[in-house]
């Protein structure tokens, strides 16, 4: 690129003085708890593969049937000619696993956030988010043209009295699970506060679905929410169903409304059957193996059990990530590469995916984690924190 285009190399410096560079590492063979990165065997404590679905044999079968029976390419949109009856056969078991009328397919999570915020409110209406949201959310509150306002997290009384002003038709939208944090939103009170004021309500459940409630339903199982009190459920498909893409579930008018309006849902091809056929494998897995989200909740009790009598500062989440917030973010680079050495994986997250000052490792547990793993990890902790 032209020099006087942008000053690619001084922006680039300033990222590497900060301690906000960012590179990728490259990894060989599937998603599991060992992991070959970079050539070296690590114990990998990254992963959004919460339930060890990426790599289950018959996640895997169901991808290659999926191929030998619809091909690779979706050949277009969902609206033209790509949407197969695998895509339609998982929009449905997704409606009747959620308990929703229906379920609409995206092609990510960050496509269906753009598209379902921007869909549901515009010029003259408001978004309210939570300060934490995902920034697939943020963005697609700012897309939206909407007036748009970031409460402080988890703050129901900050929303409430914003919405007090508020008269137009206004959107509430916030993570289920915070992705950085672990901890969950108060869903209960942003439903009341949503009815009190007539407000649209919109849960982005990344990190909840296949882990919280008893069915793996998620976060609204948790807390026992119908569809009524959060109308607008969202997932994705990438994390813990070990899989790829997204969906929304909600009334048959909204995802008709979607289907319509959602411009990252109509200008976008569809994502490839044969990850729709892995998917629906992945969900009965979901459904019937209640057992990895049984073995899951006891490896995040060990974990932070063992954490606190290392009298490491937890921060207060009881799902599957498990930040040790740090601060600087060149002291968070530091901690992750010792553990590297030391044989572990585990991302540093540094601004802008967590506010100025909050860099930390994050810690993601998984069903196929052994008990041994997590106390190999607990014991280097505390000498790489020092
Ligand atoms: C990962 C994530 C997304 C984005 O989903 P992709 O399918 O990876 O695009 C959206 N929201 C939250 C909370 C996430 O953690």
């Amino acid at each position: 690129m032209t020099d006087g285009f942008y000053d690619f190399a001084a922006s680039l410096g300033q990222l590497q003085q900060q301690g906000l560079y960012r590179r990728r590492r490259v990894v060989d063979g599937p998603q599991a708890t060992l992991i070959k990165v970079d050539g070296r065997q690590l114990i990998n404590f990254c992963s959004n593969d919460y339930l060890g679905l990426a790599n289950h044999p018959l996640v895997v079968a169901a991808f290659k049937q999926g191929v030998e029976d619809y091909g690779v390419g979706s050949g277009s949109a969902h609206l033209i000619c790509g949407h197969s009856r695998a895509h339609h056969a998982l929009e449905e078991e997704l409606a009747d696993f959620t308990g929703r009328q229906r379920a609409l397919l995206f092609s990510t999570g960050y496509m269906a956030n753009l598209g379902v915020v921007s869909a549901l409110v515009g010029r003259g209406g408001r978004v309210f988010e939570d300060r934490l949201n995902h920034a697939s959310l943020l963005d697609g509150g700012l897309l939206s043209r909407a007036d748009f306002q970031r409460y402080r997290h988890a703050d129901v009384e900050d929303l409430r009295q914003r919405l007090d002003q508020a008269s137009v038709r206004s959107l509430i939208v916030s993570d289920g699970v915070f992705s950085m944090d672990g901890d969950l939103a108060p869903l209960p009170a942003l439903a009341a506060v949503a009815q009190q004021y007539q407000a649209g309500l919109m849960i982005d459940d990344a990190h909840g679905f296949g882990v919280l409630g008893n069915k793996g339903v998620g976060i609204t199982e948790h807390f026992g929410l119908t569809e009524q009190q959060v109308p607008v459920l969202m997932a994705t498909l990438g994390k813990a169903a070990g899989s790829f893409g997204a969906f929304v579930a909600g009334s048959d008018e909204l995802i008709e409304f979607l289907i319509q309006k959602a411009r990252s849902y109509v200008f976008t091809t569809a994502m490839p059957a044969a990850v729709a056929e892995a998917t629906r494998a992945s969900l009965k897995l979901i459904r019937q193996e209640s057992w990895r989200r049984d073995t899951l909740r006891h490896l995040i009790a060990q974990f932070r059990s063992g954490a606190l009598q290392q009298g490491l500062r937890l921060m207060d989440s009881p799902t599957a990530i498990q930040p040790i917030l740090i601060g600087d973010s060149h002291k968070a680079l530091q901690a992750s590469q010792r553990l590297i050495e030391l044989g572990f994986w585990v991302s540093a997250i540094r601004p802008p995916t967590v506010p100025a000052g909050t860099g930390r490792l994050r810690i993601t547990l998984s069903a196929e984690h052994t008990p041994e793993q997590i106390d190999a990890l607990l014991t280097v902790l505390p000498e790489v924190l020092l």
